[in-house]
């Protein structure tokens, strides 16, 4: 994960990410902060849910993410929730799906 100071961004200090799903860097406020939570069903299943974290509040690892079914739908092609939680087994972005297909994160 490359993670570069903006050079001539002096002065302006809004945080900027890289969406998950396109690739295009924007500011965190138009991104959508998603994180990674274990199922804690005890069967051991390794099941891991991708949420969104709307008031990035959330410890642990996020990615970011434009809250549209574009970008998710990149961003599952890809499997790049894997990637940037570093979840090495199956996501479930069903959870993230309905909130974006939804409207209620943004
Ligand atoms: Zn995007």
């Amino acid at each position: 994960m490359v993670r570069r100071a903006e050079p001539g961004d002096a002065g302006l200090t809004r945080p900027v990410r890289t969406c998950v799903g396109c690739r295009q860097r924007a500011t965190a406020s138009e991104l959508l902060r998603v994180i990674a939570v274990a199922e804690a069903d005890g069967a051991g299943s390794g099941q891991v849910r991708i949420v969104a974290d709307p008031r990035r509040r959330a410890s642990g690892r996020g990615a970011h993410l434009h809250p549209t079914p574009a970008c998710l739908a990149l961003a599952e092609r890809r499997r790049a929730f894997g990637r940037a939680l570093r979840v090495a087994g199956v996501c479930d972005t069903g959870p993230l799906t309905e909130a974006i297909h939804g409207g209620t994160v943004r």
